[in-house]
């Protein structure tokens, strides 16, 4: 997908904050104006978008001033390779990124590679159950508590920034701060 995604580091305690995060992006300026495809809210990235995402090295295509230059189809085609953002937040069921090369999974418990983690994510997609084995140690465990190394997460809130590639950019420390503020919850991220 190419994106980086910013989200509460505790899902479990956060409701529905949809409307609050996105507020909070237009304010600093990091969203400007909205465009709605296929029922999901995307935002264009606003003036102050570079001062709070920074890009190591490669400089992003961002397209400021957009309505002039894109229409609803040409948004359709192209939406994956632009800087577009996304806020989802619901209370019921996880969502599951992960990175299209090179997913990491190390066990909570015993520390090793999870080599298995394709065909856990495949049954969690048909049964929706958290619990499983560690096929190395065996000890029961949440797909939840899985370290990723950024290189996947579950998540029911998230903002999602589209367009970035894996470890091309970083949020910076202060928007950490702020959606810690805005939401009692401490955050984090990964790319997916
Ligand atoms: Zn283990």
């Amino acid at each position: 997908m190419n994106c980086l995604v910013l989200i509460p580091i505790n899902q479990q305690y956060i409701s529905d904050v949809q409307v609050k995060i996105s507020n909070a992006l237009l304010e600093l300026n990091i969203t400007q104006s909205a465009i709605i495809n296929n029922n999901t809210e995307y935002f264009f990235a606003g003036d102050s978008y570079l001062q709070f995402i920074s890009f190591l090295g490669c400089s992003p295509y961002l397209n400021f001033n957009p309505q002039k230059q894109l229409t609803l189809s040409d948004l359709k085609q192209t939406i994956a390779d632009l800087n577009y953002i996304q806020i989802l937040s619901n209370s019921e069921d996880y969502v599951f990124l992960n990175t299209q090369y090179g997913v990491k999974a190390i066990c909570p418990a015993c520390k090793k590679k999870m080599t298995e983690w394709q065909s856990l994510i495949i049954q969690w997609q048909s049964n929706l159950k958290l619990e499983t084995n560690c096929k190395q140690c065996l000890n029961a465990i949440s797909l939840l508590d899985i370290d990723w190394k950024r290189t996947a997460g579950f998540f029911k809130t998230a903002i999602i920034f589209h367009g970035i590639q894996a470890e091309l950019a970083v949020p910076s420390d202060e928007l950490l701060l702020k959606l810690e503020k805005l939401t009692k919850l401490q955050w984090q991220y990964f790319y997916g």
